[in-house]
Formats: C-alpha cells, sequence, structure tokens
C-alpha cells in the first residue's frame, strides 16, 4: 500500500478517508504502510452509512485536507466500501480541480461493482448519486481477507451484485457460484478471490468498452431499474423489504425476479434461466418474492423519475440465458404491471 501510494503522489501528504466501523478493522496496517513508505497521514474518519455521502460530508474533508496542507500533488486514499470510495473519489476529483486517488474496498460491493469504473458522487437529498464525476482511481485494492469481518447482510448486498454480473455476462461465473456457494458463504479466501477477480474483470471490460454508460455499460442495470423502486417504495413506507430490512441487494434480487419474468412473458428467456436465477438468489440468503403486492402505480412513477429513465421513457435489461442481455426500450406498463405483480404470488 505504501510504496503504491507514494509512487502515485508527486507529494508526500496523503488523506486516508475511511468510516469507523473499517476503522475498527484495517485501518492501521494501512496507516502504518503509508506512513513506512514516509508518508504524512491525515486520517479522517467518518460515520458509516450513506448519510455520510453527502456534500456537507465532502465539505469537512476539504477543510480537513486544506489544513494538513494537501496539494496538487497529494493522494486521497479511500478505505472502505462504495460509500467511502464514492465520497473519497469524489473529493479527489474536485480538490484542487483533481488530484490522484486510491481505492482500498473493504466491502464484497466495493471489490466487485463501486470500486471499479471510476464513477464518483455523492448524493442530493432528493436523489442518490446525483452529483458526481467520473474520475479513475490510480489503483484499487481489493484484499478478500478484509471480507471476514463484512456483516451478514453487507456480504448478501455483494451477492446480489455477483449474480447479476454472470446473469448479464457469464455463464460460467454462474456455473461456478452456483457450485461453490456454501464456500462462498463461509467466506473461503481462495474462492473469494476467484469470484472477486472475475467479476472485477467483468465490470471492467464493461466499462472499457462504454466508459460513459452511452451504451453497453447499461447492462449493468439489470435488476435495477425495478430494483431502485421497490428500494424508493420500501424507504418511504417504513424501511421493510419483503420481511426484512430494506438493503439495496435485497431490492435488486426482486427487481432482477421482476425483469426476468418481463423476459420470460416476452419468450425471451425460457423458465429455466428464472428458476435458475431463483434457485441462486434464494441460496444466497436474498429475497425472490413479496408477501404483499407492491403498490403499482407508486412503482411505476418511481422508475419513470429515476434519472436513468430517459425522458421518461424506461429501458429494460432482460435476459436471453444465462449469460445473455438484450438492452430494450419497448416494455409496456402492463408487462411492468404483471411482472411486479408475480412477486407477491411466485
Ligand atoms: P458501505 O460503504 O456503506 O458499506 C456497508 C457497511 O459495511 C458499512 O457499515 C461499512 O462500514 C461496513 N464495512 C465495509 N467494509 C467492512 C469490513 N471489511 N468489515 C466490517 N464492516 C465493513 O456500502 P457498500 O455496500 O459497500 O456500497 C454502497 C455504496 O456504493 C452506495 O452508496 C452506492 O451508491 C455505491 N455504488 C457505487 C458504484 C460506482 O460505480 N461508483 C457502484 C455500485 C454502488
Amino acid at each position: 500500500m505504501g510504496p503504491l501510494a507514494k509512487a502515485t503522489g508527486r507529494s508526500r501528504k496523503v488523506a486516508l478517508v475511511t468510516d469507523e466501523h473499517v476503522a475498527r478493522h484495517c485501518l492501521d496496517p494501512v496507516a502504518r504502510s503509508l506512513r513506512e513508505a514516509g508518508l504524512a497521514v491525515e486520517t479522517i474518519v467518518m460515520p458509516p452509512g450513506e448519510g455520510s455521502k453527502t456534500l456537507a460530508q465532502a465539505g469537512r474533508l476539504y477543510d480537513r485536507m486544506l489544513a494538513a496542507g494537501l496539494d496538487r500533488g497529494s493522494v486521497v486514499v479511500g478505505l472502505g466500501g462504495g460509500v467511502v470510495t464514492d465520497l473519497a473519489g469524489f473529493v479527489a476529483a474536485t480538490y484542487m480541480r483533481g488530484i490522484a486517488w486510491i481505492a482500498v474496498s473493504t466491502s464484497l460491493l466495493g471489490q466487485v461493482d463501486a470500486s471499479v469504473g471510476g464513477k464518483t458522487g455523492v448524493d442530493h437529498p432528493e436523489c442518490k448519486n446525483l452529483i458526481g464525476a467520473f474520475h479513475q482511481p490510480a489503483a484499487v485494492l481489493a484484499d478478500v481477507s478484509a471480507l471476514a469481518t463484512l456483516p451478514d447482510e453487507e456480504l448478501r448486498t455483494g451477492l446480489a451484485e455477483v449474480v447479476k454480473h454472470a446473469v448479464i455476462r457469464d455463464a460460467e461465473l454462474f456455473d461456478a457460484i452456483e457450485a461453490d456457494a456454501d464456500a462462498i458463504l463461509a467466506r473461503r479466501p481462495a474462492v473469494l478471490e476467484d469470484v472477486v477477480t472475475r467479476n472485477v474483470r467483468i465490470k471492467a471490460d464493461v466499462v472499457m468498452a462504454d466508459e460513459r454508460e452511452g451504451g453497453l455499460r447499461r447492462i449493468l442495470n439489470y435488476g435495477h431499474t425495478v430494483g431502485h423502486a421497490l428500494e424508493s417504495l420500501a424507504m418511504e413506507s417504513g424501511d421493510r423489504l419483503a420481511g426484512a430490512p430494506v438493503t439495496h441487494g435485497r431490492a435488486v434480487a426482486l427487481g432482477m425476479m421482476a425483469e426476468a419474468r418481463i423476459a420470460q412473458a416476452r419468450n425471451l428467456a425460457p423458465v429455466e434461466v428464472v428458476e435458475r436465477q431463483r434457485r441462486l438468489l434464494e441460496r444466497f440468503g436474498l429475497p425472490t418474492r413479496l408477501d404483499a403486492p407492491a403498490d403499482l402505480g407508486r412503482c411505476l412513477d418511481l422508475m419513470r423519475h429515476d434519472k436513468k429513465a430517459q425522458a421518461g421513457r424506461l429501458r429494460f435489461i432482460l435476459p436471453e440465458a444465462v449469460g445473455t442481455v438484450r438492452d430494450v426500450d419497448d416494455v409496456t406498463d402492463d408487462e411492468i404491471r404483471r411482472a411486479v405483480l408475480s412477486l407477491a404470488d411466485a
């Protein structure tokens, strides 16, 4: 870590940004390594959770960095999950018009998704990830041994994105995670390393082909059109989704089920694809059905107002087979309603 940060910057100062949970488990060795490389480390520990991904928190980081004398040759190191790396990357993108940064990713979602691709940003009170910049990190480090302390629910959130990657792009990965599900849940390091490596490759390939989301990168939204709407709906009405507290991973799992059913109803995907996906998500402890039908009107409304809808037009990524998807923009409200309703009667 230390030598890498030293080689990345042109000055000896580093801002090491993390959150309180991650600080407890991972801060000391990283800070030590930076110091041993001869760097002056300004450590900034913020409260954990999405609530820290704000312009106000970014402002506090700028203040600390300025006071510590970080200049244009300094480096920001984001040590944590997606919240920390999104915020640290955003601060690096904007401090003195942009300085270098390194992502040290400690959550599964961070390792397989958030730290790869150069999207950085903070939330607006009205809309998640509204304010941001594309700013590629100089390096991304992902050590699966950090995942040993990750709470189960956070592991599951990462696994939802792992299943998504396999469905959209990699039938072999799907086979592998089906076969290794127990070892993944037991967090066997060698298996996790293989899973993370394959997922980083998928995300990196997609992003290299389409960094700014003009085309191919949209396939990463599989499950997210319905998933985001269900997540927002759950947050509006008591923070529970399918019988447990709402998490992004739980919402995406349900979103993937609804979107796979749209594909099935169109005869685009055979029922076996939907069923294999369902079994794997359930194996990972992710929900595939709702206890009660969702509010369909509000759900459609939320989808139309998602920042990814273009002029209110919804695009869907629909699976054709495990590993292959199609980008479509002609899904009708009726098809969406039927698929979301099917979540409650499956
Ligand atoms: P997170 O950063 O909030 O981490 C989840 C929780 O796990 C936090 O409480 C954190 O403190 C804790 N944690 C992290 N690593 C730990 C460890 N090793 N041991 C113990 N606890 C640990 O959330 P996340 O799920 O990692 O990321 C979600 C964020 O990522 C969202 O803000 C989302 O918008 C963003 N995201 C960004 C991209 C992108 O392309 N930039 C892609 C996907 C998601």
